[in-house]
């Protein structure tokens, strides 16, 4: 169907050719002298496109004035200087082609503005409105620069599976995948569900990272990233967890946790200055209504370093605060949202990169320090949202691997190809996991983390 996108139009100067957009009504005033003005959006751009309609047209009685907010059409006219201040184009219709309209008593998406947690019930339509179409173009953006970056550096896009049988951050926050009947599974004599009779002859689940396949293709193609969808069936109500989130995560062979926290500060900063020279228009929009210090804090981002701290140094910092945290800080604790907050808002005001945690509360591939009770681990830390990214150096040793495991109660039969990787050509290597979300919502200012994805699923809701 032949129509033009309106951030096209918008972007047009020759005044007087014919142009056609197709999209839905955001507005529609009628004046007195027999004409109406249509702001048309098509969610190509943040702004709509004025059309003016006159009564010279045949079916404006019948069809322009029942273009009621949230009807789609296509509208055909010539293109014209605006004399209207706040847009530079407009469109003079000649010919006006009503296709689905809304009912205005019924259609949920009227001129005033509605809360989050309410758009969040009609996610379906929460597309229609500036901030969601805003919110999918900044996804969009990052999507695509994280690939250009990538790519540009030699890194091939892998696809991990989705199903597994391995639980990578060995924490048993795994979705279950069984074909079984829940009501009267197959049992063994003790009374245990017998899983060597469920699709995969054994306990399956949906991949909380695909970090271990991502290690045996770096420690064979030199460096890989994958970019997908990932499961943690974590009960936390948060406003930065999803169940069903979308990472991205580089593994690079011959790479220590220096290479590592140098990737992800350019990979982070590279992201963030692409949706500043791409999402302009965005972004305003964001700075304007939903976070104003948002323009300021992401040019931060990219024009410092980032910091760069151990944990012990971290605890020191927060021991010393003068600031009463809901968790106390000390050594051998993980930093909770607070704490990252309080480093990134208030001690540094720029992002964080923390590394060698203890071994105790970290997975169990990570490659332990030679003071025997941290790991080389690193998270990055953003103002407003905490960690967004999390990564390690990986144990390349074997005998230091198999205790780790060990000592972490991991079976290592289980994990017998993932132990071959460092029983054959075994190399230093290092990774780290950014999660989409988190920086979609560092780059828009989106409080919370279901406003970022389209159909967001958390404990209790999966809807849509
Ligand atoms: P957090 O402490 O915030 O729960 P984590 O330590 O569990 O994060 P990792 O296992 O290191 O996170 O995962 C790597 C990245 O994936 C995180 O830095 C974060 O950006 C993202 N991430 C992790 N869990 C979630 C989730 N439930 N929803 C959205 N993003 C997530
Ligand atoms: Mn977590």
């Amino acid at each position: 169907m032949h129509r033009e996108l309106v951030k096209h139009v918008l972007e047009r100067e020759d005044f007087g050719e014919t142009v056609t957009v197709a999209g839905w009504v955001r507005t529609r005033r009628d004046s007195k002298g027999g004409f109406s003005f249509i702001e048309l959006t098509d969610g190509s751009t943040m702004t709509g496109l004025q059309i003016i309609a006159d009564n010279e047209l045949s079916n404006y009685e019948s069809d322009v004035l029942n273009l009621t907010i949230g009807s789609s059409a296509r509208i055909t006219g010539t293109l014209t200087e605006s004399p209207g201040k706040g847009q530079r184009v407009e469109i003079r219709a000649t010919e006006v082609e009503p296709f689905g309209l809304a009912d205005p008593e019924t259609y949920p998406l009227q001129k005033k503005r509605m809360s989050f947690e309410h758009l969040r019930e009609i996610a379906h339509l929460r597309p229609r409105t500036n901030t969601i179409g805003a919110v999918a173009r900044v996804r969009n953006a990052l999507s695509y620069a994280t690939h250009r970056f990538y790519q540009d550096r030699d890194f091939l896009y892998l696809h991990t599976p989705l199903i597994t049988a391995s639980d990578a951050e060995g924490v048993g926050e795994m979705f279950r995948v069984t074909t079984l009947d829940p009501a009267a599974p197959p049992r063994v004599e003790n009374g245990a569900v017998d899983y060597s009779q469920d699709f995969f002859a054994q306990p399956a689940f949906l991949t909380v990272s695909g970090q271990l396949s991502a290690e045996a293709y770096a420690l064979a193609v030199d460096r890989v990233y994958t970019f997908g969808p990932t499961f943690r069936a974590e009960n936390s109500n948060t406003r930065r967890h999803l169940a069903e989130f979308w990472m991205v995560e580089p593994e690079m062979a011959f790479a220590d946790i220096g290479d590592n926290s140098d990737l992800a500060e350019d990979y982070v900063k590279y992201l963030i200055r692409y949706v500043l020279d791409h999402n302009g228009a965005d972004l305003e929009f964001f700075n304007q209504w939903v976070d104003e210090g948002l323009l300021d804090s992401l040019a931060s981002v990219v024009d410092g370093d980032f910091e760069r701290i151990t944990y012990a140094e971290a605890v020191g910092i927060l021991e010393r605060a003068d600031t009463s945290f809901e968790f106390p800080p000390a050594w051998g604790e993980d930093l909770q949202s607070e704490h990252e907050r309080y480093l990134t808002e208030k001690v540094f005001m720029k992002p964080v990169i923390v590394i060698d945690f203890p071994f105790d509360f970290k997975a169990f591939y990570m490659r332990r320090n030679d003071d025997g009770k941290t790991v080389a681990a690193m998270d990055v830390l953003v103002p407003r949202i905490g960690e967004i990214v999390g990564g390690s150096q990986r144990e390349e040793r074997l005998d230091v691997l198999a205790e780790s495991m060990r000592i972490k109660g991991l079976d290592e039969q289980h994990y017998w190809w993932y132990l071959d990787l460092r029983r054959f050509g075994s190399a230093p290597h290092s990774g780290f996991g950014l999660g989409l979300e988190r920086v979609v919502q560092f780059a828009t200012g989106m409080q919370n983390i279901r406003d970022v994805i389209p159909f967001p699923r958390t404990p209790r809701n999966v809807e849509f």
